[in-house]
């Protein structure tokens, strides 16, 4: 038996409603496996600030840094104090975003599987920008040598671990060097050398508003997209709504000690305290933190980790055939009893 600690950013907005989604599950694994996980909340966002002044008070960072991994519902306004700095401090350099179609949900094409791999450290999101007069404000993009080769490095990486999953394997370097000359041009002349090392990769390049059309045009011909921080950041919400919008899509960020698994989309909301919210963005967030897990501790658990992430997502698919969805994917179930039904339907 082994016990994981896990931090749990509750969020904002429909945060509060996911990350009970996900400790409903966790716990039932919990109850049900070798596998314990001892999850201890953590007070981080809107709500935190408006409480302690800080979007993300000292005694949360700690209980962060003290956990094996941590799991975040989305924050609302105050999104970027948060893991903005959390990215940092750990150095979760990639940030990982797969879009792929799952049954009986509204979507552009029936079969998408694609990855975006999406520097995460650098950028725009430094947040450099700095008034000339009261007219103007200039912005300051970092791109470096070394960040661009180590998520080039884990885009291939991935191709070669999904290429055993789907027979597939494919990156495509998207980019705009035809415009930002230097920094972009570094990106895209990196990721060609190391796509000398993987000879079995089918590489290719594409500029940004290229990729962006061809997501709509042709989806199901992407495997592993590599880009930089603002682009991947675009791209994958495009490709979260081609295969059925934003309460599908999980994401990680990952560096090499530390990792971090939240829902592609905001606080949303919109759709706050309704109980209609989709959870199954938390639950595959949860699949990637098992995936996550099974690599870093190759130990007794590996199979059963990842047999557990494979279970997450059978049994999403068992109930998308069986059209039971929540309202976002164009059926009917609130939050709770999609949780509810979710959690009783995983067989462990
Ligand atoms: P941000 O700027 O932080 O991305 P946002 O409010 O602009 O946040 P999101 O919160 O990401 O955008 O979501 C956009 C819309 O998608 C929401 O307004 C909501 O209607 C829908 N949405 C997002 N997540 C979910 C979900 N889990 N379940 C149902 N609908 C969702």
């Amino acid at each position: 038996m082994t016990r994981y600690s896990i931090s749990l950013v509750n969020g904002d907005g429909i945060g509060p409603d996911l990350a009970n989604s996900g400790t409903i599950l966790l716990n039932k694994i919990s109850d049900f496996s070798d596998i314990k996980f001892d999850i201890v909340g953590v007070e981080a966002g809107d709500n935190a600030l408006a409480k302690y002044n800080k979007a993300l008070p000292d005694f949360s960072f700690d209980i962060i840094k003290k956990s094996e991994v941590c799991l975040k519902a989305p924050v609302g306004e105050h999104a970027a104090d948060v893991i903005l700095v959390l990215r940092r401090y750990f150095d979760l350099y990639a940030n990982i975003r797969p879009a792929k179609s799952y049954p009986n949900v509204k979507s552009l094409h029936p079969s998408v599987d694609l990855v975006i791999v999406r520097e995460n450290t650098e950028d725009v999101y430094l947040g450099w920008e700095f008034p000339i007069g009261d007219d103007a404000v200039v912005g300051i993009r970092l791109t470096t040598a070394e960040a661009s080769r180590k998520i080039a490095e884990y885009a291939f990486e991935e191709a070669v671990r999904r290429g055993v999953k789907n027979g597939q394997k494919k990156v495509v370097c998207v980019h705009k060097s035809n415009v930002m000359r230097l920094g972009d041009t570094m990106f895209s002349r990196i990721s060609k050398d190391v796509a000398k090392k993987y000879p079995d990769v089918e590489f290719s390049e594409s500029y940004v508003d290229a990729c962006a059309m061809n997501l709509i045009r042709n989806p199901e011909k992407f495997d592993v997209i590599l880009t930089t921080n603002l682009f991947g950041d675009i791209l994958s919400d495009e490709a979260a709504q081609v295969v059925g919008g934003l309460g599908l899509a999980p994401a990680g960020n990952i560096g090499k000690k530390f990792a971090i698994f939240e829902p592609v989309h905001g606080a949303a909301f919109d759709i706050a305290t309704k109980n209609i919210a989709n959870p199954s963005s938390m639950f595959l967030s949860i699949k990637m933190m098992f995936e996550w897990l099974a690599d870093k501790n190759k130990n007794n658990d590996q199979a059963t980790l990842m047999d557990l992430g494979r279970k997450i997502e059978n049994t999403l698919m068992s109930l998308l055939n069986e059209n039971i969805k929540t309202i976002d994917m164009g059926g009917k179930m609130p939050t709770d009893d999609f949780t509810k039904t979710f959690v009783s339907r995983l067989v462990l």
